[in-house]
């Protein structure tokens, strides 16, 4: 530990960063003290590495934090995880509530950590603030999961739009497979959006249903169906058995008719029964052989590099596009700009012109 002090002065002078103490409190045998304090970049580094999920857990509520002296903490930090990141699978799936998402994350959980795996689930949910949480926020939820020291649960952000909310996923998920976790689970509601963000951040995306819901796909859009590689019908039990059964044919056809996946995959329809552990196995043994398939015919590979390029963009035109709209000479001018479309005296291309040049002559001037 010692050896460590003149890394902790050299950080005393960097801007931004907290006055860690000046005595190595592990010597002082103040642990007490040590925990008040907010470690440093370093510090969340190493206990990442490490594995300690009380650390990681501290780094990703930094990631969420809107606090600019947090925010630079957390970047440093996943700047220094992210050569340890990039060696799990990560899993995407979606579902209506009450589909048994909870249930299916934690037996499936369970069944992986058996395997060996290190499980961590992490949350999608923009809805989670009107809700206050409906999604992972209920401390009941995946009870045995929570309590296994293989797992790592972490619950939705709970403010911020669709895309800040995946931007913290993703970079959640980043520090997560450097602690270790090999399996990476990324839960969402399958009512909105949320599954395209989603599917941006991962290699294999499951869609949960249940047979007989009513309305045949279950307000499922097509969209969603379209990018599923596993499709489950849960709650393949008692008297429900024949239902997933009939339900699994229909969606087999149905997938029939979607063209190729990109990725060579035929995607699969399989029946699972969550609450009593049935079906895992099937599960288990499409997803490994979706990897093995992938990573040979290089999809794997190539799909995370064009998900990477794809976030650069997006983060490029979403800061563009926030630049441009906050702009305060902008924001006075459009709005009459835009009666003046609606009115025909101006066609909307030209005013996009003469905005965008008032925009970037505000910006030559600072
Ligand atoms: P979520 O909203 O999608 O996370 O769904 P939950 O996991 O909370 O499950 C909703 C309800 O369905 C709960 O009462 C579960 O006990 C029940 N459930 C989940 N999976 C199964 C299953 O495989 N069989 C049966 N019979 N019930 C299930």
């Amino acid at each position: 530990m010692t050896k460590k002090k003149p890394k902790k002065s050299a950080l005393n002078v960097q801007k931004g960063v907290e006055q860690p103490s000046q005595v190595n409190p592990a010597l002082t045998g103040g642990m007490e003290k040590f925990r008040k304090q907010k470690p440093s970049a370093d510090e969340y580094v190493e206990g990442i590495l490490e594995g300690d999920r009380t650390l990681l857990s501290q780094a990703i509520t930094l990631i969420e934090s809107v606090r600019p002296e947090d925010k630079e903490i957390a970047r440093r930090v996943i700047s220094k995880c992210l050569p340890h990141s990039g060696n799990s699978i990560r899993l995407g799936i979606t579902g209506i509530p009450g589909a048994g998402k909870s249930t299916f994350i934690e037996a499936f959980g369970i069944y992986l950590i058996k395997r060996g795996h290190k499980v961590a689930v992490l949350a999608i949910d923009p809805t989670s603030q009107r809700s206050k949480g409906s999604i992972l926020g209920d401390k009941t939820r995946m009870e045995t999961l929570s309590a296994n020291p293989h797992a790592f649960i972490r619950p939705s952000a709970t403010s911020g739009t669709l895309g800040g909310v995946a931007q913290a996923t993703r970079e959640a998920l980043i520090l997560c497979e450097a602690a270790g976790f090999d399996r990476i689970i990324i839960e969402t509601v399958g009512v909105g959006q949320s599954e395209t963000a989603v599917s941006h951040i991962v290699d294999f995306f499951l869609l949960l249903l249940i047979a007989g819901a009513g309305d045949e796909l279950q307000g499922i859009k097509r969209g969603i169906m379209e990018m599923a590689d596993l499709v489950v019908i849960n709650k393949a039990d008692g008297d429900n058995k024949r239902k997933a059964e009939l339900a699994r044919k229909e969606y087999e056809n149905a997938l029939h008719l979607f063209p190729l996946l990109p990725s060579g995959w035929a995607p699969r329809v399989l029946t699972a029964s969550a609450l009593y552990g049935k079906g895992l196995d099937e599960i288990v043994k499409a997803l490994d052989e979706y990897i093995e398939l992938t990573q040979k015919n290089g999809w794997f590979e190539k799909n995370r590099r064009s998900q990477s390029l794809k976030i650069l963009h997006d983060t490029i035109l979403q800061s563009l596009s926030d630049s441009f709209y906050h702009n305060p000479e902008i924001k006075d001018l459009i709005r009459n700009t835009e009666k003046q479309i609606t009115a025909g005296k101006i066609s909307p291309y030209e005013a996009a012109q003469i905005l965008l040049e008032k925009y970037f002559g505000t910006i030559k001037k600072k």
